[in-house]
């Protein structure tokens, strides 16, 4: 399935999509295997696997792939990171995603990666997201998706310039956005309004992370570039210490709202990082469901 033809199909709820990333541990791919079941249930309208940027294990991750497209017969995208490959190794990687059946691939530059402080990305290693879609656009008849940056990347010297950096990528041949989670929805409409004038005219698409634990929020917000706005953070201090419970159901609440706000809006899909777990986007997608909303 070409994505695409997803987001521009005349329906009006919005697609429904889940991330994975391949587990490190056996424990991790058996919790993963549950998380499989109950997501699956939901019948989300595609799923996607990311791409470990450092390349350990590529073959698990193939083998999500493949269990997901093939096994379980779901709309499944593939991620390609450029960092840590040169052009032969992004070759093979591609010709294994066709020959898994896969139609559309999304396609990121990666980030080293934080546990291997010795990392060195290929020398040969394509530099930005942009060159990377221009060499498979070139080549390949995939559908492909591309990253953004409500709140900016941090690397780009500003937002003008980080839109631009997102233009040259719909220009190398990105089909759709995702975007990075924020948790401010304002932050998410002004970036849609700013890419649009600059010509962009391509689905952005909103990513939505329910907040799973406090240290994991505060991880990845600062590996991401999100900001825990005051909403969050004064809702989270005001919960019961220690109470794992309690954060969940914050997270659920607090994403609930998020997407209500952002359907009324008319995203074209919501994107849901699981983070590898289930009950969380269940919850929300089932409150949202009892809104008549999906
Ligand atoms: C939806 C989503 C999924 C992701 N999945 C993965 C994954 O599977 N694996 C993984 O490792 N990481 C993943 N990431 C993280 C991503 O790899 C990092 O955010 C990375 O730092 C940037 O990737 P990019 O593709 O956006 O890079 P680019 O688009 O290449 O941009 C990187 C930086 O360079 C600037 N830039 C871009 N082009 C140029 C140019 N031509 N000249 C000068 N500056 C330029 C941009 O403004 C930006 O600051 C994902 C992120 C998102 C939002």
């Amino acid at each position: 399935m070409r994505i695409i033809d997803l987001y521009s199909s005349s329906t009006i709820k919005p697609i429904i999509s889940f991330e994975f990333s391949r587990p490190k541990t056996e424990k991790a791919a058996a919790n993963l295997n549950k998380a499989f079941d109950s997501l699956a249930a939901a019948n989300p309208d595609y799923v996607s696997v990311t791409f470990g940027a450092g390349g350990s294990n590529r073959e698990g991750g193939f083998e999500i792939v493949d269990h997901l497209k093939n096994q379980r017969k779901l709309n499944t995208v593939a991620y390609i990171a450029s960092t840590g490959l040169g052009p032969d190794a992004v070759v093979e990687v591609l010709d294994r995603f066709k020959s898994i059946g896969i139609e559309t691939v999304f396609v990121i530059r990666g980030d080293a990666p934080t546990w291997d402080e010795n990392y060195q990305p290929h020398p040969e290693a394509m530099e930005y997201a942009s060159d990377l879609l221009s060499f498979i656009k070139k080549q390949y008849d995939f559908c492909l998706g591309a990253a953004g940056y409500p709140e900016t990347h941090s690397e780009a010297t500003n937002p003008v310039k980080d839109l631009e950096m997102l233009k040259l990528k719909v220009d190398q041949g990105a089909e759709y956005i995702v975007a990075q989670y924020f948790y401010d929805n304002q932050f998410f409409y002004d970036y849609v309004d700013k890419a649009r004038a600059k010509g962009i005219k391509v689905p952005i698409i909103p990513g939505i992370m329910p907040i799973y634990t406090i240290k994991m929020t505060e991880n990845l917000a600062g590996l991401c570039g999100t900001k825990i706005v005051k909403k969050v953070r004064d809702g989270l201090d005001q919960l019961p210490k220690d109470d794992k419970n309690a954060v969940l159901q914050f997270g659920v609440d607090f994403a609930t709202e998020q997407c209500r706000d952002l359907i009324k809006n008319g995203v074209k899909g919501l994107h849901f990082y699981t983070m590898n777990r289930s009950k969380s986007v269940v919850s929300i997608l089932n409150n949202l469901k009892s809104e008549g909303l999906l």
